[in-house]
């Protein structure tokens, strides 16, 4: 036998049969029939997989979003997933739900390690290791990654989701805020995502949260004993945590709280009316939320979040703000530094709900279906050319019969298929069958082969779109083209290059 899920002393394995394993009970002499796990091992809870037919819809999210971050100024950065815990005790902060119920940490050779419960403590980790806060600021980077807490699952709360977030550090002006808040904004845009709310608000400085908290002190503190036992520990430690807090008694006391606002300096109350001026400027439609604190202890002044009715109760697609004590918290020099993070599941919800459009799913261009060994060597060659040319081509690797290697073709949607035998190699020249009308063409299997079917393949696909579609796809190939190879054509057009 080799595996028992039962790991009572009193059951034994002692058959197994089509995956299935019979036990018994010595006392009771019962024999009992249950699934075999080790067949049948389930992904964990609050995880998902991502299968084939859905992965265009988060290149269309992570295509968007790395190219919008781009025109911003924004780079690329890859970092750990795991991380030493202290980092995320530094930054997150000791009183946090995510610290204090979510994390997932391990104790590795007496080093104790976190799965990244979010993107932001390990990026300025990173920057501040590889020393890019030294370079020209500000520094602007965006990431891609999946984060982990456990939490309890539900549409749009994982316990591994992906957050798409950017940083940005060395600026202290509200026009960086207003910088920022627009490239979340035009993201949800270039994704087509309607219907949804900025909501801003200012957490203040430590200046004037010294002052709030004591506010807040005063406040809960009268009902003390109605709060939770964590948001009791809260009081004394971070007051502003129990306005976070997810247990209805301690929201509903929470409605009357004093808020923030009333209790801003000068300096902080100066920087959120003048990022709210920028906004307008921008054309950005916000609404003030006083209640929004974010669930990260590591922000100051500007927080804000977008958020949508459309997808139930995990409604924030995008929540950020400015942090302008976490670098130096991390042992770097004062910083000020701000960015957002997307839930890129919660992406995924609104879009599919609104219907907005994805990438197109890569298909089959074209299937050779090859009888023999040497018409299976051709089918090689060929497709290996056209791969080159960007095809997505594909010849029959199981060695199945030319009927079911056409049945084959059918199920993966090739466009085209091109069957080759003996009198195909004998002729020099196969049929290109379009798929769709049925329509065939001789192309020689010569040479020139790969052009032939690139003319036929554009020629099929200009049939299909309408003058204004034709137009837009040239006028991309040209923007494309010259973006990747300068203007260095023979048309005579006298733009930069052109040697006409
Ligand atoms: P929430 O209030 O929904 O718990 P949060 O304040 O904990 O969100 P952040 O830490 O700011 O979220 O993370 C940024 C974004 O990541 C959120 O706005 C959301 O879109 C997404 N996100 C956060 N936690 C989860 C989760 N458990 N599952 C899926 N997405 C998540
Ligand atoms: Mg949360």
């Amino acid at each position: 036998m080799t595996y028992c899920p039962f790991k009572r002393d009193n059951f034994h394995v002692i058959d197994e049969t089509a995956g299935l394993y019979y036990v018994y009970s010595p006392g009771s002499i019962t024999i009992e029939r249950f699934e075999n796990m080790a067949n049948n091992i389930k992904r964990p809870n609050g995880t998902e997989d991502v299968l084939p037919k859905d992965v265009h819809k988060w290149y269309t999210i992570e295509k968007i979003a790395r190219e919008t971050a781009e025109s911003y100024g924004f780079s690329e950065i890859r970092i750990p997933t795991f991380e030493s815990t202290d980092l995320y005790m530094r930054s997150v902060g000791e009183t946090t739900d995510v610290v204090q119920k979510e994390m997932y940490t391990v104790m590795a050779k007496e080093t104790k390690f976190t799965l990244r419960p979010e993107g932001t403590a390990g990026t300025i980790r990173a920057m501040l290791q590889n020393g890019l806060l030294n370079e020209a600021m500000p520094q602007r980077v965006f990431y891609i990654l999946s984060c982990f807490r456990h939490e309890r699952p539900q549409a749009g709360r994982l316990r591994e989701f992906h957050q798409f977030g950017i940083e940005m550090a060395g600026s202290s002006s509200p026009c960086a805020d207003a910088e920022v808040i627009s490239l979340a904004k035009t993201i949800l845009e270039h994704l087509g995502i309607r219907n949804i709310e900025l909501y801003i608000n200012s957490i203040g400085c430590p200046d004037c949260r010294a002052k709030y908290h004591e506010a807040l002190r005063e406040f809960f503190g009268a009902r003390r004993d109605e709060l939770c036992e964590t948001c009791r520990t809260r009081l004394e430690k971070n007051p502003m945590r129990i306005l976070d807090c997810k247990s209805p008694v301690c929201s509903e006391i929470g409605k009357n709280a004093p808020i923030i606002l009333d209790y801003l300096c000068d300096d902080c109350r100066e920087h959120f009316e003048k990022l709210q001026s920028y906004l307008k400027t921008l054309g950005i439609e916000f609404r003030i939320n006083p209640k929004i604190v974010r669930g990260l202890d590591y922000y100051t002044k500007t927080v804000f979040e977008f958020v949508t009715t459309e997808i139930g109760a995990q409604g924030t697609v995008c929540g950020g703000g400015r942090y302008d004590g976490l670098i130096e918290e991390l042992g770097g020099q004062k910083t000020p530094a701000l960015g957002f993070a997307m839930g890129i599941e919660r992406l995924l919800l609104v879009m599919d709900k609104q219907g907005c459009d994805y990438l197109t799913p890569k298909k089959c261009d074209i299937y050779f279906a090859a009888m023999g060994d040497a018409a299976l060597e051709k089918a090689m060659m060929l497709c290996k050319e056209l791969r080159e040319f960007g095809y997505r081509a594909e010849y029959d690797v199981v060695g199945r019969g030319l009927k079911a290697q056409m049945k084959y073709a059918n199920k993966i949607g090739a466009e085209f298929t091109m069957v080759i035998g003996d009198n195909e190699l004998n002729d020099g020249a196969a049929k290109l069958k379009e798929m769709e009308s049925g329509k065939e063409t001789l192309i020689r299997l010569d040479d020139k082969f790969s052009n032939n079917f690139d003319a036929i393949f554009i020629d099929k696909m200009l049939d299909s779109l309408d003058e204004a579609e034709a137009v837009k796809v040239f006028e991309t190939a040209a923007q494309e083209y010259v973006h990747e190879h300068g203007h260095d054509c023979n048309c005579g057009c006298k733009e930069d290059g052109c040697n006409g």
